[in-house]
């Protein structure tokens, strides 16, 4: 092999690593290496300088960044690592402006707002609060009282500014995450969300959950679109969502698994206890009228948790499920232990 195979096989798997990461595991990487560079060079002048003190301060900081990214690259601890990083960077930051003095209260601000990308905005401010108490305890004396007011005031406010911006941001995800889970037409969740609630359901401490899955599918829907159109299908797929919410528990979930396939996760419930359920709704929407003089049917899957399978087995059962009760003839609930 020559060295420029090698070269790629090393870059892909470099590639491989970094891309299994998650977005705050690169922030807090990027963030902390970057600081490698920053404050090396200063280290090393400072050593040239035989200025040890503060060299010694820049050199500890730069070798605790190595040691801390290290620790997350290894572990994947990214919230330790980011807590970790930035209670070290902040103690640094105060002792280089104990050694060096009120000249380098610049490097504060950065340091402050770094915080905010790498923690949620509660612990950032906190932090950068018990920062700017010990800075205040450092700087008074050794600059002049106007000076240092105007540092905390600016200080403070940077803080302030973060602290919403970051939060409002946070909101803004949740609210998007929220938004990403629910299906445009009927409201109930989606194929995504349920795919969550699967994953939800199969973490360790849900392990002995017991829950059955439902799969229901409008029978002959494509009729109802030939002979009344998309807007009236839509129409039904939206009753139908109303309907079957009304009657599922709140603690049951409903999803639009796609077309007009529907999932419900009924949790803390076994077949025998379900069948009754099952027979219900299927008898309700047998007997709604979703659109005058036309009968509208739904077939039904359900299928118990078995805890030594997987999700998808678990969605194959009851999908095998339904494909029995459309094979005999529709508009009828079948039911796997
Ligand atoms: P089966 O009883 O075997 O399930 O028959 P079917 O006609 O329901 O099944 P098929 O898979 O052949 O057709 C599904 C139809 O559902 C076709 C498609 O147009 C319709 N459909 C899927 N999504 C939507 C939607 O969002 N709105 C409307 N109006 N129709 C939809
Ligand atoms: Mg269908
Ligand atoms: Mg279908």
């Amino acid at each position: 092999m020559d060295s420029h195979d090698t070269k790629g096989i090393i870059n892909v798997k470099l590639i491989h690593a970094i891309s299994k990461r998650s977005t705050e595991e690169i922030i807090l990487m990027l963030l902390g290496g970057l600081s490698i560079p920053s404050i090396l060079p200063f280290g090393i002048i400072r050593m040239m300088q035989r200025n040890w003190a503060l060299a010694a301060v820049d050199m500890a900081i730069v070798a605790g960044m190595i040691a801390v990214l290290t620790f997350v690259w290894v572990t994947r601890r990214v919230r330790l690592g980011s807590i970790v990083i930035t209670i070290f960077y902040s103690i640094g930051m105060l002792a280089s402006i104990s050694v060096k003095g009120s000249s380098i209260v610049y490097w504060v601000y950065p340091t402050m707002i770094a915080a905010f990308f790498m923690l949620k905005a509660r612990e950032a401010f906190v932090i950068n609060m018990a920062s700017l108490f010990s800075l205040v305890v450092i700087l008074i004396g050794k600059m002049p009282m106007v000076d240092l007011l105007s540092v905390v005031v600016t200080l403070v406010l940077i803080n302030l500014f973060s602290y919403i911006f970051s939060h409002r941001t946070s909101l803004q995800h949740l609210e998007l995450n929220h938004q990403a889970e629910i299906d445009f037409l009927t409201g109930v969740g989606n194929r995504r969300a349920f795919d969550h609630m699967l994953t939800d359901l199969y973490k360790p401490n849900n392990a002995d959950v017991s829950a059955c899955l439902f799969v229901l599918d409008l029978d002959y829907f494509k009729n109802v679109n030939d002979q009344f159109g998309h807007a009236a299908g839509d129409q039904v797929l939206i009753k139908f969502c109303d309907l079957i919410r009304s009657r599922i528990r709140v603690i049951d979930s409903l999803f639009r698994f796609g077309g007009e396939e529907f999932v419900i996760v009924a949790v803390g419930v076994n077949v025998d206890t379900v069948s009754h359920l099952a027979e219900e709704l299927r008898m309700l929407v047998a007997k709604t009228e979703f659109i005058a003089n036309y009968p509208v049917t739904v077939s039904i899957g359900v299928a118990q948790r078995n805890h030594a399978e997987s999700g998808d087995a678990w969605f194959q059962r009851a999908d095998a499920m339904l494909y029995e009760a459309k094979q005999s003839g529709r508009n009828t609930v079948r039911m796997a232990a």
